[in-house]
């Protein structure tokens, strides 16, 4: 009789091997199984975990790991053999996002989430999936609308301070390269993913070192998240600012409404996901009481190159199949000359002016999933501290004061217009005005201006060390065809909201939690949306004990 029980299973990683160019996925997935002698009958299943490319050689390697699915009894003497070498390991366990523990009183009752970001969005579906009653507010617009009440930005250079490129529908991603960084190796990474992948993300995500989505396809997907979160109850309310706390006086404090500017919401629990952008937002809920620490961030600016040229230093000829290249380079500090590195590289993308603030001009970098345009561009910058950020040390948020300040001189030095203040790489070198046509994809344009003497001097030396280093790396990176433009401020967060490790509740609240970019725990889509996720998941059990 066949053994009624489900067969247990194993998925062995396998590290080491190299994808030729030519080479298809599932010769190399043959080609795996071979190496740890598993025929047909014990496999149970297969994917690739992991594909990079090593640009350091010519043509271009693929560094690939594959995932193999094999009975927990199954042996061979090649995967011993690849064992001792450390070749395989098994692969971790993927988590989940529905709710393991029975849900407290948090879980089973009403949580208001403050923003539609990447941590906002995946923090509601943990909590609707467990059964609570989720409301996010979101002060931009649904999608559909952001995309057209950017047009007078873009065409009228009027910015509306609540729904723009960096607030509305999907956060501050939403208008982006939609890289997905997914090297943190969360448990949590798996099941995001796959929402994302059955959204209509390609199945690359799950395995693309250099995994991006893109803005076009990002706006295919975003209202089919929406309507899954829709699906599994969760309210949205759109054009809706949160704009304080209604609190419980104790200690813990608890929170027992939000107010917005349609009026209070009664909450069970409250989870802020503002972003890094909120600026307003904090000084309300650091006036109420909810702690703030100052933290290092990102600062510089945006290169941009025509893509040929990157793609020339890196790939050479023969490797039309990678399609454009992007970079990722690092120059360590020197003496008293600080480190600084390229950021958020967005090959085939455009520069945009992401900012919320009207008067103030803050560069970024986004791309269709085609990648097509013929422009490079990539964040260059040095990690300011908080010992750096000029003011009154006991007040946390004078990093955002650093940053606005750099802005509105940005925006200034641009002329006013949105215009970003723009230096050839060798005329940053040598310390000259640019002259010519300064070209970019920047819509605004760009305006020649001193940015050696407009950035900090810190900065300055910092980038102007790096360019030096990155020129050897990428010829012509540093010449004449490198466009710096001004400044690239808000690569991450100036504060951090201190919290409880376990449970994530903000100090001294027993039912808020504050998570994603906006509270200092999160740089990026994926590790946004993970820390969203894993904090709902706390909270959903917070007081079930
Ligand atoms: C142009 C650009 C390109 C980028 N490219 C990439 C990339 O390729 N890959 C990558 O990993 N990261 C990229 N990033 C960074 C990434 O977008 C952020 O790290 C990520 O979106 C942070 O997620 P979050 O949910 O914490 O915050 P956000 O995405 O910023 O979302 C916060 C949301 O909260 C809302 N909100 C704020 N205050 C209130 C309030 N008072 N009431 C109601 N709602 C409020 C905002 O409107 C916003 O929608 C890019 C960022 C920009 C600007």
């Amino acid at each position: 009789m066949p053994d009624p029980r489900p067969e247990a299973l194993i998925t062995l990683r396998l590290s080491g091997l190299v994808q030729g160019l030519e080479e298809g996925d599932s010769e190399l997935i043959a080609r795996a199984q071979k190496r740890l002698g598993i025929d047909e009958s014990a496999l149970r299943g297969a994917r690739i975990s992991r594909r990079s490319v090593d640009a350091r050689k010519r043509p271009p390697k693929l560094p690939v790991q594959v995932d193999l699915v094999v009975p927990k009894r199954f042996g061979s003497k090649a995967l011993s053999r690849e064992e001792r070498s450390g070749r395989v390991r098994p692969a971790p366990m993927p988590g989940s996002l529905t709710p393991a523990q029975p849900a407290g009183p948090v879980g089973r009752g009403h949580v208001v989430v403050v923003g539609s970001g990447p941590a906002g969005m995946f923090a509601a579906l943990p909590l609707a999936l467990g059964g609570a009653s989720v409301t996010v507010l979101e002060r931009g617009a649904v999608l559909e609308d952001r995309h057209r009440r950017l047009v007078p930005f873009h065409r009228g250079k009027a910015l509306d301070p609540e729904s723009n490129l960096l607030f509305g529908e999907g956060g501050a991603g939403t208008y982006s390269d939609g890289k997905l960084y997914t090297r943190v190796d969360d448990p949590l990474e798996v099941p995001i993913l796959d929402e994302l992948v059955a959204c209509g993300a390609p199945d690359g995500i799950r395995f693309d070192a250099r995994a991006h989505i893109g803005t076009d396809l990002l706006h295919a997907i975003l209202p089919r998240l929406r309507q899954r979160l829709i699906d599994e109850g969760v309210n949205f309310a759109f054009d809706t600012r949160f704009e304080g706390l209604e609190l419980e006086d104790g200690a813990p404090q608890r929170v027992t409404g939000a107010r917005t500017s349609r009026g209070t919401l009664a909450c069970d629990g409250l989870i802020l996901a503002t972003g890094h952008s909120a600026r307003d937002t904090w000084k309300i809920l650091a006036g109420q009481g909810v702690p703030f620490e100052a933290k290092a961030f990102q600062f510089g600016v945006r290169i941009e190159h025509p893509q040929e040229l990157i793609t020339e230093a890196r790939y050479g000829t023969g490797a039309e199949v990678l399609g454009p290249a992007s970079y990722s380079l690092t120059s360590r500090a020197d003496g008293l000359t600080q480190a600084a590195h390229s950021f958020c590289m967005c090959p085939g993308g455009r520069v945009v002016a992401s900012v919320n603030e009207p008067g103030t001009l803050c560069t970024n970098g986004m791309s269709n999933a085609a990648h097509s345009s013929p422009w490079a561009n990539s964040g260059l910058v040095v990690t300011v501290t908080p010992d750096q950020f000029p003011g009154d040390e006991s007040n946390p948020f004078r990093g955002v004061d650093f940053q606005r300040d750099q802005e509105q001189r940005a925006f200034h030095a641009g002329g006013g217009t949105y215009a970003a203040p723009a230096q050839r790489a060798d005329d940053f070198l040598t310390g000259r005005m640019s002259t010519g046509d300064l070209k970019t994809s920047l819509v605004f344009g760009a305006e020649p201006a001193r940015l050696d003497q407009m950035l900090p001097e810190f900065v300055t030396r910092a980038l102007g060390l790096a360019l030096e280093r990155f020129e050897r790396q990428i010829p012509g990176y540093s010449g004449a065809p490198g466009l710096l433009l001004g400044v690239e401020s808000r690569s991450s967060g100036p504060i951090r909201i201190p919290r409880d490790r376990t449970t994530r509740l903000v100090q001294g609240f027993s039912n808020l939690q504050a998570v994603g970019e906006g509270a200092g725990w999160a740089g990026g889509i994926m590790s946004a949306a993970i820390d969203g996720a894993g904090a709902a998941l706390a909270l959903h059990a917070v007081g079930n004990s």
